[in-house]
Parts: structure tokens; C-alpha cells; sequence
């Protein structure tokens, strides 16, 4: 046991390093997206590349996969969510998986990232996607070559699936996709006259709106010890540890709806805060997956940052921060605004309804480009051509079409379809907490937010890797993955807002 123990030991260390660089790595992925200047650019390539390089090394060493070897014994002769031998299969996992992309494709991968992203600013700047088509062309081929590496496989598209969500398989997602798409579309096919968002649209200085996230953050549990939150073009978090959690946002003079982003990424800040501390510095501390990560963000931004409970606590503030534009609109009607349906080409400002039919259109979009059916080239067509078939509407130009979303620039495919099972996901686990919870409304209007943060950091936060997603979910929510609870979730929401549309369709 001293022994092992002692072995075990030395795999902490190591994995301390790897970690240690993994978070640095985040930081400079964050200071690129909110600080640094524009010449920063082709060095800050170099800098992530030479550091995820030597990530890289240190997470495949071989005598990292000879301790993992010795400390099989030790392993089982622990529990199997005991904090060692979680540690150990997780780590196993990520060796096993790593071990198979050479040095050199990982550095690659992460400097044309960097320039992809910066290509996909450039794009968007000068409306002119044939800026970012070699970006794209080149993340392709390099996509291509990393799914090589995971042979044999039974659909590419499972391997960078895998990636976001361990274990999970490409037909799996159709399946619940292919029930959402059909629910869905029917269910936007019924949608009545827009109900009048124009409360939500004027004059809402970012100054103002930045001090009154920070205040409803602060009430929902974010506090300046631990959390930043900063100015950026494409909204994201970030943890450096989790002690450190970066939330980045957007916000328009002409409307207040980014800060339901702040909303969102305190969901993601939230998480990675309150995973268990003795994880630092270990493979555990992190979301599950990034489904999980999702239905954290998507509860508390839609959830929880719609409700009417929510607002009749915070809404005389906001009102007091705007009096000009708010001061003879009523609570309801703003809560009817924020909670409008309706088509629209642009995912990041969808509605609840249609949001998951733009990552359905992504994810089909990803898998075409994968299998060459659908080329760069091609895809500003292609990509209007589906959102007029899932939303009835049509992109204005590309930076409303197909270069509205970062993630083909600098994150890796396989990523959107975690979106839309996060929706899935978040309803799963407000149905149980509020089973177990009651009337959180209550609680809401008096501007209490503990005790859903407890019951999320108990079931499902603190637990960082430890349980497969499956196994977490069934954990915390008892049951297995199940878009039924979300279309009715949205049914109630529609039939709200338009009685009698959901029986029209
Ligand atoms: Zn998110």
C-alpha cells in the first residue's frame, strides 16, 4: 500500500504539470479573446502551440503509461468513485486517447486554431467569408487526419464526439435529433404572431447593464474572490482553477438581451466552481462532459433567467438602472418579451424553441463537411439553404449565415451537437431537483438562489469526471438520456405564450 500509495503520489505530480500547463493554456486562450491587441496574433500562435506541444509530451510520456500500469492493483483496491481510482481510469482514458495523435498534429492543430480564429474576425470584419475559406479548408484536413488516428471506428463523427462527450456514438445523437427535429418543427410551424419584444430594444448603456449582471451574478452566487467577468466578441467561460473562473460577455447599447449570456456563462462558471477542490490539479477537475457543461448554462440562463419568480425579484433594480426605457413597463410584460418565440438566423440570440434546430442543422452541416459532401465552398449555400428548411427564415448575408458562430474557426467539430443535449439534459435535472427541492419560485422571488445551487453542486458539480455522463445522469436524474421531458418543457412554454398553438399544429 505504501508503495502504491507513493506511486500514486508520483501521478499526481505528474499529472499536476500537465494541468498546470493545460490552465495556462486556457489563460492565454482567454487573454486572446478579451486583451490582446491584434499584432498579438501569430505570437500568441506560436506561444499556444509550444506549450500544448509540451502538454502533449508530458500527457503521453511512457512513464506516465508505466505508473498507470503499476497502479492497476491500487486502483481496484479502491472504491471505483473513491478519489484515486477516478483519478487513475480517467487518466487512463485521456492517455489511451491522447497517446495516439502525434506531437506534431496536436502543435498544428492548436496554432491553426489561432489563426482561425483570428481569420474568422477578419472574415467577419470585411463580410467576406472567402477570407475564412483556407482557414476552414485547413481545420478540415486536420480534423481528417486526427480522426485517422483513432482507427478503428465506426462512424468518424463518433471520434470527436467522443472528444466533448466520452463514449458517446453518433447514432445515439440522431436518435434523440431526429425525435427534437420533428417535435420541434411542428412546434415552430404553430407559433402565432410574435408576442412585442420592443422592451427589450433602445437605449441600454453597457455600462449600466455590466453593473447590473455583476449584481444579479453576485446574488446567484458570484463573488470577486473567485470570478471575473470581462468584454469580448464571442461569449465563454473559462476556469484557470476554481478559485479562478473567467466569464466573458457582450453587451449592445441598442439591447439588453446580453445579459441573458452572463446568464449563460455563469452556468459554466458555476460548475467548474464548485467542482470538489481536491480535484485541483487532477484530470477530475472539469465537467463531465460538455452536455453537462451546457445543461448547466441552459438552466440557469433559461430556466432560472426567464422565469417570473426570478424577475420579480431583480426587475425593480433593472428598471432603477433604466428608468428611461423601463419605468412604465410592467414585470409581466417584460417577462412575456424575454420569453418570446419566434424563427430567427442568428443561434446565439435563438429563442428556446428553435435554438436546438440551429445546432441540428450544425450538426448534420459537420458531418457532410467530414464526409466531403458538403465542401467549404459550398457551405454558405448549404448552410442558408437549411436554416430556410428548419426556421423559415433566410440568413442577411454571411455574417448572419454561416460565420455567426466562432467554433469552425477555433474549436474542434463535434461540439454543437453538446448544445442541444444540453437543452435535454437541463430539463432531465430540473424535473428531478424539483422534485426533490419544491416550489423553488418561491425562493426565487425572494431572491434566494442557494439551495438549487447546493442541490447542482451535491448531484452533479462536485463530482468533476468522476461518473461517465451516462452514469452521472442517472445519478442526478434518474434515467437516461430522453428529449420527451424537454418538448413537453417547451410545449407548456409555447402553449403559454400562444394558447392553443400546440393544438393547432
Ligand atoms: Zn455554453
Amino acid at each position: 500500500m505504501s508503495s502504491a500509495g507513493g506511486r500514486f503520489d508520483e501521478l499526481l505530480e505528474r499529472l499536476g504539470a500537465v494541468s498546470d500547463l493545460e490552465r495556462a493554456l486556457f489563460l492565454l486562450g482567454w487573454d486572446e479573446e478579451t486583451k490582446m491587441p491584434r499584432g498579438g496574433a501569430v505570437a500568441r500562435a506560436e506561444q499556444r502551440a509550444t506549450l500544448a506541444r509540451i502538454a502533449h509530451e508530458l500527457g503521453t510520456a511512457p512513464e506516465l503509461g508505466e505508473l498507470l500500469e503499476e497502479l492497476r492493483g491500487f486502483e481496484t483496491e479502491n472504491a471505483p468513485e473513491s478519489f484515486e481510482a477516478s483519478v487513475i481510469r480517467v487518466t487512463r482514458r485521456d492517455y489511451e486517447k491522447e497517446r495516439r495523435i502525434p506531437s506534431a498534429l496536436r502543435a498544428e492543430m492548436t496554432r491553426a486554431a489561432s489563426l482561425g480564429y483570428r481569420g474568422w474576425l477578419e472574415a467577419r470584419e470585411a463580410r467576406d467569408y472567402e477570407l475564412f475559406r483556407p482557414h476552414l479548408e485547413r481545420r478540415i484536413e486536420l480534423t481528417r487526419q486526427y480522426v485517422a488516428c483513432h482507427e478503428p471506428y465506426e462512424d468518424p463523427y463518433d471520434v470527436l464526439l467522443d472528444d466533448h462527450e466520452p463514449n458517446m456514438r453518433t447514432v445515439e445523437v440522431e436518435a434523440v435529433f431526429d425525435r427534437l427535429r420533428d417535435g420541434l418543427v411542428r412546434l415552430v410551424a404553430g407559433f402565432g404572431e410574435p408576442v412585442d419584444d420592443s422592451c427589450l430594444y433602445g437605449d441600454f448603456p453597457p455600462e449600466r447593464q455590466r453593473a447590473f449582471a455583476r449584481e444579479m451574478l453576485a446574488r446567484w452566487g458570484m463573488d470577486d474572490d473567485a470570478w471575473r467577468l470581462d468584454d469580448t466578441v464571442h461569449p465563454f467561460a473559462t476556469s484557470i482553477a476554481h478559485t479562478d473562473i473567467r466569464l466573458t460577455t457582450r453587451l449592445f447599447p441598442d439591447n439588453v438581451t446580453g445579459i441573458l449570456s452572463c446568464l449563460h456563462e455563469f452556468g459554466h462558471g458555476l460548475y467548474e466552481r464548485q467542482v470538489d477542490p481536491r480535484y485541483f490539479r487532477t484530470p477530475l477537475a472539469s465537467g463531465a462532459s460538455s452536455a453537462f457543461h451546457e445543461s448547466q448554462s441552459r438552466l440557469w440562463e433559461n430556466v432560472v433567467g426567464r422565469a417570473l419568480s426570478t424577475w420579480q425579484f431583480f426587475y425593480p433594480r433593472l428598471q432603477e438602472m433604466f428608468p428611461e426605457r423601463l419605468a412604465n413597463v410592467p414585470v409581466e410584460e417584460f417577462h412575456r418579451a424575454l420569453n418570446r418565440v419566434a424563427p430567427s438566423t442568428v443561434r446565439v440570440e435563438a429563442d428556446e424553441v428553435t435554438y436546438s434546430l440551429h445546432v441540428i442543422l450544425r450538426f448534420e452541416l459537420e458531418r457532410e463537411m467530414l464526409a466531403g459532401a458538403v465542401t467549404p465552398a459550398d457551405l454558405p449555400e448549404a448552410f442558408d439553404a437549411k436554416v430556410r428548411d428548419y426556421l423559415g427564415v433566410v440568413p442577411a448575408d454571411v455574417v448572419d449565415g454561416v460565420l455567426q458562430d466562432v467554433h469552425w474557426s477555433d474549436s474542434s467539430f463535434g461540439y454543437f451537437p453538446t448544445y442541444a443535449l444540453g437543452n435535454v439534459i437541463s430539463i432531465q435535472l430540473w424535473d428531478r431537483l424539483s422534485q426533490d427541492l419544491g416550489d423553488l419560485d418561491s425562493e426565487f422571488e425572494r431572491g434566494e438562489f442557494g439551495s438549487l445551487r447546493e442541490w447542482l453542486g451535491e448531484n452533479v458539480h462536485r463530482w468533476g469526471r468522476t461518473f461517465e455522463p451516462p452514469e452521472l445522469l442517472e445519478r442526478a436524474a434518474g434515467g437516461p438520456l430522453d428529449p420527451e421531458p424537454y418538448l413537453r418543457y417547451l410545449e407548456e412554454k409555447v402553449e403559454k405564450l400562444y394558447p392553443g398553438a400546440t393544438g393547432r399544429r
